[in-house]
C-alpha cells in the first residue's frame, strides 16, 4: 500500500464544521480534525499541525535596535506571541540558540504557558562578535498544544543574519550581500545599525517588530525525542488501521481515524455511532469458537487508540484495567505502543484475548498499523 498524501484544502475546514462526516463533501479528502476540534473547529494541516491552535509568532523588537560593532555583543530582543485567536493556550517548552558555528545553548525560560494573543519577551545575547561582517544566529523553539490528557509537540527553527560593523566608526559600512542559499525559507535579515540610522533620520518604517520566518524542524523533533520513536519512526495522524482476527461485524473498514476527537474506541458494546458505540468490538471466544462468558468482564468501552506527537498510544477506559506486554495499567492510564506490543484487555486472563500491534513503515513513516486479534479462553 503506497503512503497516503494528506492534503487538506480550504473547503475541508468548512466541511468539518458543518457535519460530522469523515470526508470533505466538496473535495473528498478525509477530514482529520484537531484533537481540540471542539474549541478550534479546525482540521490539521498537511504537516499534521493544527493551524489554529499552533500559531506561534516570533519577532524581534525593532525599537530595541542599536548599532553593533566588532568586539561588541548583540542583544536580540525576541518576542514570542501566541497568535491563536480561538482561546487556545500555547506552551513553549524549550528555546535554544546557536551562534555562527558554535553549539546549541539552551536559554532558560521563566514561563511555559502563553495565553491566546499573549506575548513574552526573551532576551538573547550573543557572545563577543570578534569580526566585522555577516553573523548568524539560529533559534530553535519547542512548542506544544495540549487538550485534555493529550499533547502535540513541535519544533520550529528560525535563522537571523545580521551585519556587524567595523570597530572604526568611520570605517566602511558592512553591506548585506547574501546569496539565495543563505536566505533560506527560515532566514530573516536583521540590521540593527540600519534601523538605528533610519530612526535617527525620523524614518518610522523600521520601528515595528520584525517578524521572523520559521520552519518546521521535523528531524530535530525525532532526534530530540519530542516526536516519534527512538528509532526515528513516526506515526502520522493519517496512519491506516487494519484489522485481523476480528469478526466481520466487529471492526471498521481499514482506514484512518475519522472520529472528531481522533480516538478509536474498543470495548464490549457493538460497533456503531450510537452513544457508547465502539469502532471495534471486543469479544472473548472459547476454544470451540463460541462466545466465552469472560466477554462480560470487558467494559462497554474498554480502551481507545489515538496518536500523540507521532506515536501510537492507548488509553485505558475500563475500571478493570488491561495489560500491555504483561504489565498492568489502570483506568485513565496512557501507554505509548511500539511495534510488536501485545495488548491483553483482560488483566486477570491475559491469554484469553490478545491484540498484537504491528507497524508497517515506508522509511521512517509508519503507514499502516495492523491489529491482530487472537482469542482462546
Ligand atoms: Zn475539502
Ligand atoms: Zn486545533
Amino acid at each position: 500500500m503506497s503512503s497516503f498524501q494528506y492534503a487538506p484544502k480550504a473547503c475541508c475546514s468548512r466541511s468539518a464544521e458543518i457535519s460530522d462526516a469523515g470526508f470533505c463533501g466538496e473535495c473528498g479528502e478525509p477530514l482529520i480534525r484537531c484533537m481540540a476540534f471542539q474549541e478550534c473547529h479546525s482540521v490539521l494541516d498537511s504537516t499534521g499541525k493544527c493551524p489554529v491552535c499552533v500559531r506561534p509568532e516570533l519577532s524581534l523588537d525593532a525599537g530595541a535596535a542599536s548599532t553593533v560593532r566588532e568586539g561588541g555583543k548583540l542583544a536580540l530582543p525576541l518576542i514570542i506571541r501566541n497568535g491563536s485567536h480561538v482561546g487556545r493556550p500555547l506552551f513553549v517548552t524549550g528555546l535554544w540558540t546557536k551562534e555562527d558555528d558554535s553549539h546549541w545553548t539552551e536559554i532558560p525560560l521563566d514561563f511555559e504557558r502563553l495565553d491566546p494573543e499573549a506575548a513574552a519577551n526573551v532576551g538573547i545575547r550573543t557572545g563577543v562578535l570578534d569580526h566585522a561582517g555577516i553573523h548568524r544566529i539560529d533559534v530553535r523553539i519547542a512548542i506544544a498544544t495540549r487538550y485534555q490528557w493529550r499533547e502535540e509537540a513541535f519544533v520550529l527553527t528560525s535563522s537571523i543574519v545580521f551585519p556587524v560593523e567595523s570597530k572604526d566608526p568611520d570605517g566602511p559600512v558592512t553591506n548585506i550581500t547574501l546569496t539565495a542559499d543563505q536566505i533560506g525559507a527560515g532566514t530573516t535579515i536583521y540590521n540593527p545599525t540600519r534601523i538605528e540610522q533610519d530612526r535617527s533620520r525620523g524614518i518610522e518604517t523600521n520601528t515595528r517588530a520584525i517578524p521572523l520566518k520559521t520552519q518546521r524542524a521535523d528531524k530535530v523533533e525525532t532526534d530530540s525525542g519530542l516526536r516519534g520513536y527512538d528509532d526515528g519512526k513516526v506515526v502520522p495522524r493519517w496512519v491506516s488501521f487494519a484489522w485481523k482476527g476480528f469478526a466481520e461485524e466487529d471492526h471498521p473498514e481499514e482506514g484512518i481515524i475519522l472520529d472528531a476527537a481522533g480516538l478509536l474506541y474498543l470495548g464490549r458494546n457493538a460497533v456503531g455511532r450510537a452513544e457508547d458505540g465502539n469502532d471495534a468490538r471486543l469479544v472473548v471466544n472459547a476454544r470451540d469458537g463460541s462466545v466465552s462468558k469472560l466477554t462480560g468482564s470487558i467494559s462497554r468501552q474498554h480502551f481507545s487508540f489515538y496518536t500523540e506527537s507521532g506515536r501510537l498510544c492507548l488509553r485505558v477506559d475500563s475500571q478493570f484495567g488491561l495489560r500491555v506486554n504483561g504489565d498492568a495499567y489502570g483506568r485513565t492510564k496512557t501507554v505509548t505502543l511500539h511495534d510488536g506490543d501485545v495488548i491483553s484487555p483482560l488483566r486477570t486472563h491475559p491469554d484469553a484475548l490478545k491484540i498484537k500491534v504491528t507497524f508497517e513503515a515506508e522509511r521512517d513513516n509508519v503507514t499502516r498499523i495492523v491489529l491482530n486479534r487472537t482469542s482462546n479462553a
